[in-house]
């Protein structure tokens, strides 16, 4: 397979589930860019309408405040499935619930594509591969995961929700995509949901402490959203036989404390960095490998850790600001 078989998007009624969320709202404002009509499911959870107060008003998008947990009917060509919370405070709060929306979540959406024939896609995660052994981690990689820790709710829900990708396409010929999709960031990220970009930036702006949470030597690799959008688009519109999983990040990698001095530095903020304790299964290292996804996908990050956190520091000083004037 190369890059030359990729398809160009054409316009079709897409269905987004979790599309008032950080990820989710970027994609579907791209969708309606490429000419689609959009359907936003979501059941407000983590997302918010402010994320996607400016879409409202276009007549090709709807909002549906649906659970997912629940079965729905609408006839739509293409599902991205991106409910879910996704940070480790969000998913940790009710973690049977994430579990649910992982496990019959996925039976809906991946039922509803059946019925209708559409081709579904479903953003799996980094976290499939827990604490990996194997640096960088390519697809072919299973994982080392605890099943029955805190980060479990997550981790295993998401790992479910694969198999289940791939029992539906083996089983009943559903057009399946999945893809892994590494630590992403970006604006409308979520300011308190204790990520580690958005906390360490809220942190900087306010002049507050920059909490770092062991010694700081773990690792992350960080993907602009705008960057991962564009993966995400390309892998649904890629030949229905590239099914994947295909890992999306950028493979640049970053300690942890570099990022806080990359933060304080761009924000010239007087925070000093604390440390504290390092939460259970937090993975020593992250870094995708994305041989894969450029050779099949023609993919490639492109903006730098540098550009993507310019732009996410202008976000949460306007957010920061309407807070503060209100
Ligand atoms: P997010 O929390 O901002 O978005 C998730 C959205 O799903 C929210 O709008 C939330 O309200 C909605 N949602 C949650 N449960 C739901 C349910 N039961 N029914 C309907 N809607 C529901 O998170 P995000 O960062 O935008 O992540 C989007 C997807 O990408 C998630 O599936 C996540 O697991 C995956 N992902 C994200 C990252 C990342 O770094 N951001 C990394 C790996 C995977
Ligand atoms: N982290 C940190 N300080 C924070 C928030 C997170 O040091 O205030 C660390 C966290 O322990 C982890 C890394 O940053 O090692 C990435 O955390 P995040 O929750 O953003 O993503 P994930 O662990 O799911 O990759």
């Amino acid at each position: 397979m190369n890059t030359r078989n990729v398809q160009i998007p054409q316009t079709k009624t897409v269905l987004v589930t979790g599309g008032a969320g950080f990820i989710g709202s970027h994609l579907c404002e791209q969708l309606l860019n490429q000419g689609n009509e959009v359907i936003c499911m979501d059941n407000l959870f983590t997302g918010t309408k402010e994320n996607i107060r400016h879409l409202l008003k276009d007549p090709h998008f709807e909002l549906i405040r649906h659970d997912i947990v629940h079965p729905i009917f609408v006839e739509v060509d293409q599902i991205y499935n991106l409910a879910c919370p996704a940070s480790p405070i969000h998913y940790q709060y009710n973690p049977v619930k994430t579990i649910k929306t992982n496990v019959m979540g996925s039976v809906n959406m991946l039922g509803l594509a059946k019925r209708v024939k559409a081709k579904i896609l479903q953003a799996s995660t980094s976290e499939i591969y827990g604490n990996p052994e194997i640096h960088p981690q390519p697809e072919s990689y299973w994982g080392n995961v605890n099943p029955i820790g805190l980060r479990s709710c997550y981790d295993e829900g998401k790992r479910c929700a694969e198999t289940l990708f791939f029992d539906y396409h083996r089983q009943n010929q559903v057009k399946i995509k999945v893809v892994r999709i590494f630590n992403t960031y970006g604006p409308r990220m979520h300011p308190n949901d204790g990520r580690v970009v958005s906390n360490f930036i809220v942190q900087a702006l306010k002049g507050r402490d920059i909490t770092i949470y062991g010694d700081g030597n773990q690792t992350r690799s960080f993907c602009y959203v705008d960057d991962m959008v564009k993966g995400i688009i390309a892998m649904m519109n890629a030949p229905d036989d590239f099914i994947g999983p295909v890992n999306l990040g950028n493979p640049v990698e970053f300690t942890i404390m570099e990022l806080a001095q990359k933060i304080i530095e761009l924000t010239q903020s007087r925070s000093k960095i604390i440390h504290k304790p390092l939460p259970e299964d937090d993975p020593e290292r992250r870094r995708p490998e994305i041989t894969l996804a450029r050779e099949c996908l023609g993919w490639n990050p492109t903006v730098s850790l540098e550009q993507g956190l310019r732009k996410t520091i202008e976000y949460f000083e306007a957010v920061l600001s309407r807070s503060v004037g209100q």
